[in-house]
Parts: C-alpha cells; sequence; structure tokens
C-alpha cells in the first residue's frame, strides 16, 4: 500500500525572475534541490510561507513543470526525457486541484462538459459509460445530478471546488495534489472542503499531497510533513514528529515555538 508512486531526487527549477532585464539576467530558485517521496494512500503535508516553492513543487509532480535539473522516478523508472507522453502519464496517475476553482474551470463549460472532456482527450470508454462516470461523480463530490447543467459562475466558491476535484477525479488518479485547495474560499466552507477530500482519499484508497501555508491544516491531514522555505526541503518527517519536535528553526518559527526573547525566563 504504501509503495512509492513518484519520487523526485534533487529536483530544481530556476525561472528567470520578473525583474530580469537583457542587461541583467536575475533568476529565481523556485526549487532549490528538493527531494521528495510520494506514496500510495498517503498523504504528504507541504507548508511553507508564500513563494517557498509549494505550487512549483505541485507543478512538477502533476507534469505541468519540467525540472531545470533532478531526477523524477515515476512508477519505478526514472525519467529520462521529460517528453509530451511521459508529461501526459504524470497528469494522468496524478491529478491537481488548485486554490481558485474560479480560474481552473472554463467559464463557459457546463459542469458535465468539464468532467467529460478529460475522458474524451483520453478516449475512455463509451458514451454511456463516460456520462454514467460523471453521475457518479457528481454524487461522491456531495452535488446534486442537476449541478451537471450548470455553468461555474452559477455556482457558489465551494460547489466550484467540488466539481474541481470531481474533475481531479475523472481519470482514477493514483494521488490527488490539492495545492491550497481551500484559500481562496468562504471560511464558513473550508472544513467542509476538507471533509470531503479526507473522505475521498479514505474510500478510494488514494495518496494525497497536502499544500498549505497553514500548519496547524496540514498537521491534521498528514502522514508526513515537509516543511519548505526558498526553495528548499528544511524538515520532513512523520506528521506527529514535526509538530512535536521541530528540528528546524523555521519550523519551529511556522509553529510559533521559538521561545520568545521577551519571554520573562529568558530575561534572567
Ligand atoms: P508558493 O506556492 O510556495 O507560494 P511558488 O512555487 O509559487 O511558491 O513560487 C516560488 C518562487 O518562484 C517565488 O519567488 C515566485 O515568485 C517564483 N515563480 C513562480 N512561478 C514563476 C514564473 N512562472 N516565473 C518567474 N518566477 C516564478
Ligand atoms: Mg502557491
Amino acid at each position: 500500500m504504501n509503495e512509492p508512486v513518484i519520487e523526485l531526487k534533487d529536483v530544481h527549477v530556476r525561472y528567470k525572475a520578473r525583474s530580469s532585464t537583457i542587461f541583467r539576467k536575475q533568476y529565481v530558485d523556485a526549487m532549490d534541490g528538493v527531494s521528495l517521496t510520494v506514496k500510495r494512500g498517503q498523504t504528504l503535508g507541504i507548508v511553507g510561507e508564500s513563494g517557498s516553492g509549494k505550487s512549483t513543487s505541485a507543478k512538477v509532480l502533476v507534469g505541468l513543470e519540467k525540472p531545470t535539473s533532478g531526477e523524477i522516478v515515476f512508477a519505478g523508472e526514472a525519467v529520462q526525457k521529460f517528453t509530451r507522453s511521459v508529461r501526459r502519464r504524470l497528469g494522468r496517475i496524478l491529478s491537481v486541484v488548485f486554490q481558485d476553482p474560479a480560474t481552473a474551470l472554463n467559464a463557459r463549460m457546463t459542469v458535465r462538459d468539464a468532467l467529460l472532456d478529460p475522458m474524451q482527450v483520453h478516449s475512455m470508454g463509451t458514451r454511456a459509460q463516460r456520462e454514467a462516470k460523471v453521475r457518479d461523480l457528481i454524487g461522491m463530490v456531495g452535488l446534486p445530478a442537476s449541478a451537471l447543467d450548470a455553468l461555474p459562475g452559477q455556482l457558489s466558491g465551494g460547489q466550484r471546488q467540488r466539481v474541481a476535484i470531481a474533475r481531479a477525479l475523472v481519470l482514477d488518479p493514483q494521488v490527488i495534489v490539492a495545492d491550497e485547495p481551500t484559500s481562496a474560499l468562504d471560511v464558513s466552507v473550508r472544513a467542509q472542503i476538507l471533509n470531503l477530500l479526507t473522505d475521498l482519499k479514505n474510500e478510494l484508497g488514494l495518496g494525497m499531497v497536502f499544500i498549505s501555508h497553514d500548519i496547524q491544516t496540514v498537521r491534521y491531514l498528514s502522514d508526513e510533513i515537509a516543511v519548505m522555505n526558498k526553495g528548499r526541503v528544511v524538515e520532513f518527517g512523520d506528521a506527529a514528529q514535526v509538530f512535536d519536535n521541530p528540528t528546524d528553526p523555521y519550523t519551529q518559527t511556522l509553529l510559533g515555538a521559538a521561545p520568545s526573547l521577551l519571554e520573562p525566563a529568558n530575561l534572567s
């Protein structure tokens, strides 16, 4: 059950900085030597503040971004060339739920078409099978069948994120990469979406990569946690261990566990 689905080994992604000019090239190391293993049926939490390289890591995992250097081991084999077909295979085994469902869904496509689309792209099943799958999925994410005829703009943020989750499940992935899936939502629906993800993970035996800037959220969902800072994994371990005995000063800061210099005990 816990065998690796995908491993990143010393992966670097270097972007040309947005401030770069032709006279002075500047670079950002969004991933600066990241090694991570995503396992079947397990939740890996990735936590770190904005700009630490979490979304870039998510994109590399699902085949949307190409590493500048480093190795990806996928289905037990090192990926030699990052071809279109490799990226397609990655995208099928690992699918992603982004932060903002409003931008992730095509505003002019009905929910039904948004869910049919990945199956059509991958030529999966008969028309009747695809229709049946769509009806299954909409129920699985807790929406009524009538939602299939809606356009994204007719749904609430929470409902849209449910649709995005259904879309991520269409191709029966082994792993869902959820990149801050509740950050753009009203506080009142965040817990529902987190519960839905947890239920689906358990029911379907999915692996999950759960990304958040909020360490408390990550804590309750994850088996293992990687803390990222400036493109590097600065701490990694079992969730409980990272929480109870963080070794990295940055993790301690995230946890608010760093002893304050102003504590009376430190003055004496
Ligand atoms: P996070 O998701 O943790 O906020 P990101 O992975 O989005 O972090 O970004 C990591 C760093 O890479 C940031 O400094 C960001 O500005 C930079 N970055 C991300 N995408 C690009 C891009 N397409 N071009 C240039 N810089 C980028
Ligand atoms: Mg991000």
